[in-house]
């Protein structure tokens, strides 16, 4: 009876949550799945700490690595996609790198580019200095239409160097001589070394960035991520999208202004923009019931995604990807231990 009592309780609560008229709860769904993902990467960051540990100083004891560290080494999964791609082989380093741009990728084709808005640990970083500075200053600033989009573009640029490099010039012999080097084996170990014994040029660089991100929004996503500018490309031909309906809008501007993107959305009817990360925070403001929805477009048919079902999907197709390629034995890395012992232990 008690366990009946519950689940009843839980249903109506659930109903009123998600049913209700106002979206403004996508918002806080939003930042808990965001602060989820953080609190995640910051547990699988200190794991991998205390794996170096073992190895490089005495008397610690060994501590499994967590494989989904490989996710910080974007550039090494988009090479190994290419090298799985023309040899039909998985380079067994840091398989999981593979499977975590795979997903990625998947995600940002099907569901906008989700991973910035929901998972992307940075990019939640990213949010957190806006809004810090949002209450320091009162507002954050914008732009001038020119300079905004010049800016823009260095991410592009990056992202064009990465692509020409890797995607055309790299042969996948060249890549197989990269994939059994020493320096590959510890690519996770350098990428921590790199924040754990920081240079101080690397410093002025993060707090040049992070002083302009109290300023305007999102710097690093909007000007310099390379990886987001590909996903936002990419998520150009996403079935998913937000659109506004004219005979239900009031005009109230209240999704235009509250955008982290800077959409226009009032004056749009479909949000195409690769800068869209679906984080839906559009849809929450929106006061106007059936004014702006998410939209699955297949063909010719179109149907309403229930926002609170969007987190569901883009979370959904994440871990099926990662759980799939577990089952298929693509995820720990095949490193010896004692390949470890002698590349770590000098250092
Ligand atoms: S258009 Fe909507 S979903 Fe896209 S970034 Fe702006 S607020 Fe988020
Ligand atoms: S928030 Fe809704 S009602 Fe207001 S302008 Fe945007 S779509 Fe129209």
């Amino acid at each position: 009876m008690g366990m009946i009592h519950i689940i009843l309780v839980a249903a109506s609560m659930s109903y009123h949550v998600f049913m209700r008229p106002d979206r403004a709860y996508i918002k806080m769904v939003r930042y808990g799945v965001q602060a989820l993902f953080l609190l995640l990467t910051v547990h699988i960051g200190y794991r991998f700490f205390a794996f170096l540990q073992h190895f490089t100083t005495p008397g610690n004891p060994f501590v499994e690595r967590p494989h989904a560290v490989d996710a910080f080494l974007p550039i090494a999964g988009f090479m190994s996609f290419k090298y799985a791609l023309f040899t039909g082989i998985v380079e067994p380093f840091h398989p999981a790198g593979l499977v975590m741009f795979t997903a990625i990728v998947a995600v940002s084709v099907l569901v906008k580019k989700g991973f910035c808005g929901w998972i992307c640990p940075v990019g939640t970083l990213s949010q957190y200095v806006w809004m810090a500075g949002e209450r320091i200053f009162g507002r954050n600033f914008r732009m001038e239409r020119f300079t905004d989009g010049s800016f823009r573009s260095l991410k592009y640029i990056l992202m064009a160097f990465f692509l020409l490099f890797i995607g055309f010039a790299m042969a996948p012999n060249m890549m197989l001589l990269f994939f059994i080097s020493d320096y590959y084996m510890i690519a996770d170990v350098k990428t921590m070394l790199f924040f754990t014994n920081i240079s101080t040029l690397s410093l002025w660089v993060i707090g040049v960035i992070g002083i302009l991100s109290l300023l305007y929004k999102n710097v690093w996503c909007r000007y310099l991520c390379p990886y987001g500018a590909l996903l936002g490309l990419l998520s150009r031909w996403s079935p998913a999208r937000i659109e506004r309906t004219e005979q239900a809008c009031t005009h109230c501007g209240a999704c235009s202004r509250n955008c982290p993107s800077l959409i226009d959305v009032e004056k749009q009817e479909a949000i195409r923009s690769a800068e869209c990360f679906g984080c839906l925070t559009c849809v929450a403001s929106c006061p106007a019931p059936g004014a702006l929805d998410v939209t699955i477009t297949s063909g010719r048919r179109r149907s309403i995604l229930h926002p609170a079902l969007f987190p569901v999907v883009l979370l959904g197709i994440f871990y099926l990807i990662i759980g799939a390629a577990m089952m298929l034995g693509i995820w720990r890395s095949q490193i010896p231990y004692e390949e470890y012992v002698r590349v770590l232990s000098g250092m």
